[in-house]
Protein backbone atom coordinates (compact mmCIF):
# COMPACT_ATOMS: atom_id res chain seq x y z
CA UNK A 1 0.00 0.00 0.00
CA UNK A 2 0.90 3.34 -0.65
CA UNK A 3 3.23 5.03 2.18
CA UNK A 4 1.34 8.38 1.37
CA UNK A 5 -1.68 6.38 1.87
CA UNK A 6 -1.23 5.06 5.31
CA UNK A 7 0.30 8.63 6.50
CA UNK A 8 -3.15 9.79 6.07
CA UNK A 9 -5.25 6.98 7.29
CA UNK A 10 -2.78 7.57 10.40
CA UNK A 11 -3.82 10.40 10.58
CA UNK A 12 -7.29 9.63 10.34
CA UNK A 13 -7.02 7.68 13.16
CA UNK A 14 -5.28 10.32 15.35
CA UNK A 15 -7.55 13.21 14.63
CA UNK A 16 -11.02 11.55 14.04
CA UNK A 17 -10.48 8.16 16.16
CA UNK A 18 -9.15 9.33 19.50
CA UNK A 19 -9.13 12.41 18.56
CA UNK A 20 -6.37 14.13 20.14
CA UNK A 21 -5.63 17.37 21.59
CA UNK A 22 -2.93 19.53 22.94
CA UNK A 23 -1.05 17.87 26.27
CA UNK A 24 -3.27 14.82 25.92
CA UNK A 25 -1.11 10.94 26.87
CA UNK A 26 -1.75 8.71 24.10
CA UNK A 27 -1.37 4.29 24.46
CA UNK A 28 -1.36 2.72 21.01
CA UNK A 29 -1.69 -0.79 21.66
CA UNK A 30 0.01 -3.00 18.53
CA UNK A 31 0.38 -6.08 17.45
CA UNK A 32 4.45 -6.59 16.85
CA UNK A 33 4.31 -7.22 13.27
CA UNK A 34 3.11 -3.48 12.61
CA UNK A 35 6.25 -1.21 13.26
CA UNK A 36 5.93 0.86 9.88
CA UNK A 37 2.47 1.82 10.61
CA UNK A 38 2.94 2.42 14.56
CA UNK A 39 5.68 4.81 13.54
CA UNK A 40 3.44 6.75 11.36
CA UNK A 41 0.69 6.98 13.72
CA UNK A 42 2.71 8.07 17.00
CA UNK A 43 3.73 10.30 14.70
CA UNK A 44 0.28 11.96 13.88
CA UNK A 45 -0.44 11.52 17.79
CA UNK A 46 2.28 14.09 18.59
CA UNK A 47 1.65 16.16 15.68
CA UNK A 48 -1.66 16.71 16.83
CA UNK A 49 -0.68 17.63 20.06
CA UNK A 50 0.34 15.08 22.26
CA UNK A 51 2.68 15.52 24.95
CA UNK A 52 3.45 11.99 25.45
CA UNK A 53 2.67 8.76 23.40
CA UNK A 54 3.10 4.85 24.99
CA UNK A 55 3.22 1.81 23.01
CA UNK A 56 2.68 -1.38 24.09
CA UNK A 57 3.18 -4.11 22.06
CA UNK A 58 1.43 -7.47 22.31
CA UNK A 59 2.27 -10.73 20.30
CA UNK A 60 0.16 -13.33 19.83
CA UNK A 61 3.08 -16.14 19.69
CA UNK A 62 4.58 -14.89 23.41
CA UNK A 63 0.26 -15.27 24.58
CA UNK A 64 0.37 -19.01 23.80
CA UNK A 65 3.78 -19.46 25.75
CA UNK A 66 3.05 -17.35 28.49
CA UNK A 67 -0.52 -19.69 29.04
CA UNK A 68 1.59 -22.79 28.34
CA UNK A 69 4.41 -22.70 30.65
CA UNK A 70 3.35 -20.25 33.34
CA UNK A 71 1.24 -21.94 36.48
CA UNK A 72 -2.48 -20.73 36.67
CA UNK A 73 -1.55 -18.72 40.02
CA UNK A 74 0.98 -16.78 38.43
CA UNK A 75 -1.21 -16.46 35.47
CA UNK A 76 -4.02 -14.94 38.08
CA UNK A 77 -1.71 -12.47 39.53
CA UNK A 78 -1.75 -9.00 38.83
CA UNK A 79 1.50 -7.91 40.57
CA UNK A 80 2.26 -4.20 41.90
CA UNK A 81 4.21 -3.14 38.72
CA UNK A 82 0.96 -3.58 36.80
CA UNK A 83 -1.74 -2.10 39.51
CA UNK A 84 0.74 0.73 39.12
CA UNK A 85 -0.29 0.79 35.23
CA UNK A 86 -4.22 0.44 35.81
CA UNK A 87 -3.23 3.41 38.19
CA UNK A 88 -1.74 5.64 36.01
CA UNK A 89 -4.24 5.12 33.55
CA UNK A 90 -6.75 5.90 35.95
CA UNK A 91 -5.20 9.19 36.98
CA UNK A 92 -3.85 10.74 33.22
CA UNK A 93 -6.62 9.53 31.53
CA UNK A 94 -4.64 8.57 28.36
CA UNK A 95 -6.39 7.69 24.90
CA UNK A 96 -6.55 4.38 23.86
CA UNK A 97 -5.79 3.68 20.15
CA UNK A 98 -5.91 -0.14 19.55
CA UNK A 99 -4.43 -1.39 16.40
CA UNK A 100 -5.64 -4.91 15.11
CA UNK A 101 -3.73 -6.79 12.88
CA UNK A 102 -4.06 -10.41 14.68
CA UNK A 103 -4.01 -13.34 12.96
CA UNK A 104 -8.02 -14.55 13.77
CA UNK A 105 -7.08 -17.83 14.74
CA UNK A 106 -3.88 -17.22 16.11
CA UNK A 107 -4.73 -18.73 19.27
CA UNK A 108 -6.08 -22.10 18.92
CA UNK A 109 -5.02 -24.86 20.64
CA UNK A 110 -4.21 -22.25 23.44
CA UNK A 111 -5.32 -23.95 27.15
CA UNK A 112 -8.41 -21.87 26.69
CA UNK A 113 -10.04 -23.01 29.98
CA UNK A 114 -6.73 -21.69 31.90
CA UNK A 115 -6.60 -18.45 29.88
CA UNK A 116 -9.80 -17.96 30.90
CA UNK A 117 -9.48 -19.23 34.64
CA UNK A 118 -6.63 -16.73 34.90
CA UNK A 119 -8.73 -13.66 33.17
CA UNK A 120 -11.85 -13.94 36.00
CA UNK A 121 -9.17 -14.06 39.14
CA UNK A 122 -7.41 -11.00 37.29
CA UNK A 123 -10.39 -9.17 36.46
CA UNK A 124 -11.40 -9.12 40.32
CA UNK A 125 -8.37 -6.64 40.66
CA UNK A 126 -8.75 -4.78 37.70
CA UNK A 127 -12.33 -4.03 37.67
CA UNK A 128 -12.19 -0.97 40.09
CA UNK A 129 -9.84 0.24 37.68
CA UNK A 130 -11.96 0.10 35.00
CA UNK A 131 -15.18 1.35 36.37
CA UNK A 132 -12.94 4.77 37.67
CA UNK A 133 -12.32 5.64 33.96
CA UNK A 134 -15.49 4.61 32.69
CA UNK A 135 -16.76 7.06 29.82
CA UNK A 136 -13.86 9.57 30.84
CA UNK A 137 -11.41 8.73 28.04
CA UNK A 138 -11.04 8.59 24.35
CA UNK A 139 -10.63 5.28 22.79
CA UNK A 140 -10.23 4.27 19.30
CA UNK A 141 -10.33 0.41 17.73
CA UNK A 142 -9.07 -0.08 14.04
CA UNK A 143 -7.18 -2.33 12.05
CA UNK A 144 -4.04 -2.32 10.26
CA UNK A 145 -3.47 -5.27 7.65
CA UNK A 146 -1.84 -8.01 8.58
CA UNK A 147 -0.05 -10.88 7.07
CA UNK A 148 -1.82 -14.45 8.65
CA UNK A 149 -4.97 -12.54 9.19
CA UNK A 150 -4.77 -11.28 5.28
CA UNK A 151 -3.84 -15.26 4.18
CA UNK A 152 -7.08 -16.18 6.53
CA UNK A 153 -9.10 -13.81 4.46
CA UNK A 154 -7.32 -14.61 0.76
CA UNK A 155 -6.36 -18.23 1.19
CA UNK A 156 -6.06 -18.81 -2.35
CA UNK A 157 -3.57 -15.46 -2.90
CA UNK A 158 0.50 -15.14 -2.09
CA UNK A 159 0.98 -13.50 1.16
CA UNK A 160 1.45 -10.22 -0.96
CA UNK A 161 -1.61 -10.05 -3.13
CA UNK A 162 -3.33 -11.30 0.14
CA UNK A 163 -1.83 -8.18 2.44
CA UNK A 164 -2.79 -5.49 -0.71
CA UNK A 165 -6.16 -6.78 -0.98
CA UNK A 166 -6.54 -6.34 2.85
CA UNK A 167 -5.70 -3.53 3.08
CA UNK A 168 -7.66 -2.16 0.11
CA UNK A 169 -10.91 -3.87 2.44
CA UNK A 170 -9.46 -1.67 5.00
CA UNK A 171 -9.11 1.72 3.39
CA UNK A 172 -12.42 1.19 1.79
CA UNK A 173 -14.29 0.44 4.87
CA UNK A 174 -12.66 3.11 6.77
CA UNK A 175 -13.85 5.84 4.33
CA UNK A 176 -10.39 6.29 2.91
CA UNK A 177 -11.27 5.18 -0.54
CA UNK A 178 -14.27 6.10 -2.73
CA UNK A 179 -14.55 2.28 -3.66
CA UNK A 180 -12.88 -0.81 -3.14
CA UNK A 181 -9.06 -0.25 -4.17
CA UNK A 182 -10.37 2.86 -5.96
CA UNK A 183 -9.33 6.64 -5.34
CA UNK A 184 -8.69 7.75 -2.21
CA UNK A 185 -10.68 10.52 -0.62
CA UNK A 186 -10.11 13.10 2.22
CA UNK A 187 -11.75 10.86 5.03
CA UNK A 188 -11.41 13.33 8.58
CA UNK A 189 -14.40 15.19 5.96
CA UNK A 190 -15.76 11.68 4.66
CA UNK A 191 -16.18 10.97 8.49
CA UNK A 192 -17.40 14.26 9.59
CA UNK A 193 -20.39 13.67 6.78
CA UNK A 194 -20.86 9.64 8.21
CA UNK A 195 -21.20 10.99 11.70
CA UNK A 196 -23.82 12.98 11.13
CA UNK A 197 -26.20 11.16 9.49
CA UNK A 198 -25.39 8.17 12.41
CA UNK A 199 -26.65 10.96 14.78
CA UNK A 200 -29.58 12.12 12.94
CA UNK A 201 -30.68 8.27 12.63
CA UNK A 202 -30.00 8.37 16.73
CA UNK A 203 -32.27 11.29 17.00
CA UNK A 204 -35.33 9.50 15.59
CA UNK A 205 -34.77 6.26 16.97
CA UNK A 206 -34.88 8.40 20.54
CA UNK A 207 -37.78 10.24 19.75
CA UNK A 208 -39.81 6.95 19.63
CA UNK A 209 -39.93 5.64 22.99
CA UNK A 210 -39.13 2.06 22.39
CA UNK A 211 -39.75 -0.49 25.45
CA UNK A 212 -38.82 -3.84 23.01
CA UNK A 213 -37.31 -4.80 19.83
CA UNK A 214 -38.62 -7.99 17.80
CA UNK A 215 -36.48 -9.82 15.40
CA UNK A 216 -37.49 -12.38 13.35
CA UNK A 217 -35.77 -14.15 9.83
CA UNK A 218 -36.41 -16.90 7.65
CA UNK A 219 -33.68 -18.66 9.72
CA UNK A 220 -35.63 -19.52 12.67
CA UNK A 221 -34.71 -16.37 14.24
CA UNK A 222 -37.97 -15.45 16.59
CA UNK A 223 -36.68 -13.17 19.81
CA UNK A 224 -38.40 -10.35 21.81
CA UNK A 225 -35.75 -7.74 23.71
CA UNK A 226 -36.53 -5.60 26.35
CA UNK A 227 -35.33 -1.96 26.10
CA UNK A 228 -34.16 0.44 28.76
CA UNK A 229 -36.27 2.88 30.22
CA UNK A 230 -34.84 6.33 28.90
CA UNK A 231 -32.52 4.30 26.76
CA UNK A 232 -30.77 5.30 24.29
CA UNK A 233 -29.61 4.73 20.89
CA UNK A 234 -25.80 5.83 19.93
CA UNK A 235 -23.89 5.41 16.72
CA UNK A 236 -20.40 6.24 15.40
CA UNK A 237 -19.52 9.44 17.51
CA UNK A 238 -19.26 9.34 21.26
CA UNK A 239 -18.69 11.98 23.83
CA UNK A 240 -16.61 11.25 26.81
CA UNK A 241 -17.78 12.82 30.66
CA UNK A 242 -15.65 15.82 30.12
CA UNK A 243 -17.25 16.47 26.96
CA UNK A 244 -14.66 15.41 24.32
CA UNK A 245 -15.68 13.73 20.91
CA UNK A 246 -14.14 10.47 19.65
CA UNK A 247 -15.22 7.56 17.07
CA UNK A 248 -14.54 4.35 19.28
CA UNK A 249 -14.99 2.12 16.23
CA UNK A 250 -12.81 2.72 12.52
CA UNK A 251 -14.92 1.43 10.65
CA UNK A 252 -18.33 1.84 12.31
CA UNK A 253 -21.90 1.72 10.73
CA UNK A 254 -24.07 0.49 13.73
CA UNK A 255 -26.46 1.86 15.65
CA UNK A 256 -26.80 0.50 19.07
CA UNK A 257 -28.62 0.56 22.75
CA UNK A 258 -28.54 -1.72 25.51
CA UNK A 259 -31.09 -4.01 26.28
CA UNK A 260 -32.57 -4.40 29.37
CA UNK A 261 -31.04 -7.27 31.86
CA UNK A 262 -33.42 -10.09 32.29
CA UNK A 263 -35.79 -9.28 29.06
CA UNK A 264 -35.10 -11.41 26.34
CA UNK A 265 -37.30 -14.59 25.01
CA UNK A 266 -37.02 -16.60 22.50
CA UNK A 267 -33.85 -18.07 19.91
CA UNK A 268 -31.54 -16.22 17.62
CA UNK A 269 -29.64 -17.90 15.12
CA UNK A 270 -25.98 -16.67 14.21
CA UNK A 271 -25.12 -15.71 10.28
CA UNK A 272 -21.58 -14.94 10.57
CA UNK A 273 -18.36 -17.07 12.52
CA UNK A 274 -17.57 -15.43 15.29
CA UNK A 275 -14.03 -15.11 16.86
CA UNK A 276 -13.66 -15.48 20.05
CA UNK A 277 -10.33 -15.57 22.32
CA UNK A 278 -8.45 -16.13 18.96
CA UNK A 279 -10.92 -19.05 17.98
CA UNK A 280 -13.58 -19.62 15.53
CA UNK A 281 -16.94 -20.86 16.53
CA UNK A 282 -19.55 -21.26 13.78
CA UNK A 283 -22.97 -22.17 13.04
CA UNK A 284 -24.69 -21.25 16.08
CA UNK A 285 -27.84 -20.71 17.73
CA UNK A 286 -28.52 -18.80 21.62
CA UNK A 287 -31.56 -19.60 22.87
CA UNK A 288 -32.83 -16.85 25.84
CA UNK A 289 -35.31 -17.42 28.48
CA UNK A 290 -35.95 -14.15 30.94
CA UNK A 291 -33.41 -12.39 29.25
CA UNK A 292 -30.71 -14.78 30.00
CA UNK A 293 -29.18 -17.61 27.32
CA UNK A 294 -30.66 -20.84 28.77
CA UNK A 295 -29.25 -23.54 26.09
CA UNK A 296 -26.52 -22.81 22.89
CA UNK A 297 -25.31 -24.80 20.27
CA UNK A 298 -22.87 -24.43 17.66
CA UNK A 299 -21.54 -26.55 14.69
CA UNK A 300 -17.56 -25.70 15.68
CA UNK A 301 -16.41 -25.11 19.08
CA UNK A 302 -19.63 -25.05 21.05
CA UNK A 303 -17.55 -25.82 24.20
CA UNK A 304 -15.96 -22.49 23.67
CA UNK A 305 -19.41 -20.87 23.27
CA UNK A 306 -20.48 -22.74 26.53
CA UNK A 307 -17.50 -21.08 28.54
CA UNK A 308 -17.95 -17.68 26.85
CA UNK A 309 -21.59 -17.62 28.70
CA UNK A 310 -20.19 -18.81 31.61
CA UNK A 311 -17.46 -16.41 31.89
CA UNK A 312 -19.34 -14.57 34.67
CA UNK A 313 -22.62 -14.27 36.16
CA UNK A 314 -23.21 -11.32 33.65
CA UNK A 315 -21.90 -13.03 31.02
CA UNK A 316 -25.01 -15.17 29.90
CA UNK A 317 -27.08 -11.87 29.39
CA UNK A 318 -27.08 -9.59 26.49
CA UNK A 319 -25.07 -6.37 26.45
CA UNK A 320 -25.71 -4.64 23.31
CA UNK A 321 -28.60 -4.24 20.62
CA UNK A 322 -27.23 -3.08 16.95
CA UNK A 323 -28.64 -2.39 13.88
CA UNK A 324 -26.42 -2.52 10.51
CA UNK A 325 -28.42 -2.45 7.25
CA UNK A 326 -27.14 -5.36 5.41
CA UNK A 327 -26.48 -3.63 2.46
CA UNK A 328 -23.79 -1.66 4.53
CA UNK A 329 -20.15 -1.40 2.62
CA UNK A 330 -18.96 -3.94 4.73
CA UNK A 331 -21.11 -6.04 3.39
CA UNK A 332 -21.27 -5.30 0.04
CA UNK A 333 -17.65 -5.87 -0.11
CA UNK A 334 -18.66 -9.53 0.37
CA UNK A 335 -15.59 -10.08 2.42
CA UNK A 336 -15.87 -12.41 5.76
CA UNK A 337 -12.92 -10.28 8.04
CA UNK A 338 -13.03 -13.10 10.78
CA UNK A 339 -12.88 -9.70 13.06
CA UNK A 340 -15.90 -8.44 15.00
CA UNK A 341 -15.01 -4.76 14.49
CA UNK A 342 -15.34 -5.39 10.69
CA UNK A 343 -18.04 -8.31 10.80
CA UNK A 344 -20.03 -6.48 13.41
CA UNK A 345 -20.70 -3.76 10.63
CA UNK A 346 -21.84 -6.02 8.10
CA UNK A 347 -24.80 -7.24 10.09
CA UNK A 348 -27.38 -6.54 12.96
CA UNK A 349 -26.01 -8.13 16.10
CA UNK A 350 -26.13 -8.57 19.44
CA UNK A 351 -23.83 -8.58 22.22
CA UNK A 352 -23.04 -11.03 25.86
CA UNK A 353 -21.90 -9.73 28.38
CA UNK A 354 -21.72 -5.91 29.38
CA UNK A 355 -23.99 -3.34 28.53
CA UNK A 356 -22.54 0.27 27.60
CA UNK A 357 -22.99 2.74 30.75
CA UNK A 358 -23.63 6.32 28.49
CA UNK A 359 -26.38 4.68 26.41
CA UNK A 360 -28.91 5.79 29.52
CA UNK A 361 -30.42 9.53 29.13
CA UNK A 362 -27.85 11.52 31.37
CA UNK A 363 -25.94 8.47 32.10
CA UNK A 364 -23.42 11.03 34.10
CA UNK A 365 -26.43 11.64 36.83
CA UNK A 366 -26.27 8.21 38.14
CA UNK A 367 -23.39 6.00 39.75
CA UNK A 368 -22.56 2.93 37.93
CA UNK A 369 -24.97 0.74 40.69
CA UNK A 370 -27.80 3.01 39.56
CA UNK A 371 -27.41 1.89 35.83
CA UNK A 372 -26.92 -1.53 36.78
CA UNK A 373 -30.21 -1.59 38.35
CA UNK A 374 -31.98 0.12 35.60
CA UNK A 375 -31.08 -3.15 33.28
CA UNK A 376 -27.44 -2.45 32.30
CA UNK A 377 -26.04 -5.68 32.29
CA UNK A 378 -22.53 -5.78 34.30
CA UNK A 379 -19.92 -8.71 32.95
CA UNK A 380 -16.02 -8.82 32.29
CA UNK A 381 -17.29 -10.00 28.67
CA UNK A 382 -18.75 -7.90 26.09
CA UNK A 383 -19.02 -10.11 22.39
CA UNK A 384 -21.15 -9.08 19.33
CA UNK A 385 -22.02 -11.98 17.59
CA UNK A 386 -24.11 -11.20 14.04
CA UNK A 387 -27.62 -12.13 13.81
CA UNK A 388 -28.15 -10.45 10.09
CA UNK A 389 -29.59 -11.86 7.03
CA UNK A 390 -31.18 -10.44 4.06
CA UNK A 391 -34.55 -10.98 5.37
CA UNK A 392 -34.16 -10.01 8.92
CA UNK A 393 -37.02 -7.81 10.37
CA UNK A 394 -36.50 -5.65 13.57
CA UNK A 395 -40.27 -4.10 14.92
CA UNK A 396 -40.10 -1.28 17.49
CA UNK A 397 -42.48 -1.93 20.12
CA UNK A 398 -43.09 1.87 21.23
CA UNK A 399 -44.48 2.72 24.81
CA UNK A 400 -48.05 3.69 23.60
CA UNK A 401 -48.37 0.58 21.99
CA UNK A 402 -47.44 1.49 17.97
CA UNK A 403 -45.41 -0.82 16.25
CA UNK A 404 -42.94 0.49 14.23
CA UNK A 405 -40.77 -1.24 11.32
CA UNK A 406 -37.32 -0.59 11.87
CA UNK A 407 -35.73 -3.11 9.71
CA UNK A 408 -37.14 -4.71 6.51
CA UNK A 409 -35.80 -7.12 4.28
CA UNK A 410 -31.71 -6.80 6.18
CA UNK A 411 -31.98 -3.32 5.50
CA UNK A 412 -33.28 0.20 7.48
CA UNK A 413 -37.27 0.23 6.86
CA UNK A 414 -36.99 4.12 7.48
ZN1 LIG B 1 -21.79 -3.36 18.14
ZN1 LIG C 1 -20.44 -4.67 20.84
Amino acid sequence: MKKTTLRSYAKLLARVGVNVKKGDEVIVVAELDQPEFVEMVVRECYRAGAARVRVEWTHQALEKIDVTYRSLKNLSTVEEVDRAKWQHRVDKLPAMLYLISEDPDGLAGMNQEKNAKAAQARYGVIKPYREAMENKYKWCIAAVAGKAWAKKMFPNDRASVAMEKLWDAILYTVRMTKSLGGEVQDGIEAWNAHNADMTARCEYLNSLDIVSLEYHASNGTDLTVGMIENGLFCGAIEQTLGGEYFNPNMPTEEVFATPKRGVAEGIVYSSKPLSYRGEIIDGFSVRFHEGKAVEVHAEKNEALLRQMIEMDEGAAYLGECALVPFHSPISQSGLTFYETLFDENASCHLALGAGYTNTVKDYDKYTLEELHAMGINDSMNHVDFMIGTEDLSVTAITKDGRRIPLFKDGDWAF
